[in-house]
């Protein structure tokens, strides 16, 4: 079982922005911008386009809900999608706040939040899922 099935069970503790029957979307614990955020399909796959026409659809759409709520609650000029997968093998979509090109800089520095902070921008976030 993956890191993040486990995250989606409630095994491992995450900061939960959205959940729907088949997508779970919560906050990146070493976020590279405040808002940071991953969106995994329950249905454990490694590859993101090895799923299903059907379930990559399900999969895009529901993070497009979620990246509008960030819109809402972070202030950013766009909310920046990403998929690399090379350290979780659990299909991911990283939705990241972004003012400049830099702030999707992986190899940057990653930012290091209090609880409280991760706990502040989760409700946001939450708040504005619709
Ligand atoms: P990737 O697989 O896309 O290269 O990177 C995996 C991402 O998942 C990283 O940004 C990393 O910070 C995040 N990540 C890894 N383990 C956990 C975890 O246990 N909880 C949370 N919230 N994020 C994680």
């Amino acid at each position: 079982m993956t890191i993040f099935s486990k995250i989606i069970k409630g095994d491992i503790p995450s900061y939960k922005v959205a959940e729907d029957d088949n997508f779970y979307a919560f906050l990146d614990i070493n976020p590279v911008a405040k808002g940071h955020t991953l969106v995994v399909p329950k249905k454990e796959i490694d590859y993101i386009f090895d799923q299903t026409d059907a379930d990559l659809a399900a999969h895009t759409l529901f993070a497009k809900r979620v990246a509008a709520a960030i819109k809402k609650a972070i202030p950013c000029k766009r909310v920046g999608v990403a998929v690399m997968g090379l350290e979780v093998p659990h299909a991911h979509i990283h939705l990241i706040p972004l003012n400049e090109e830099g702030d999707m800089d992986f190899r940057k520095e990653h930012l290091k939040l209090s609880a409280d902070e991760m706990q502040d921008i989760c409700a946001k976030i939450a708040a504005n899922f619709e």
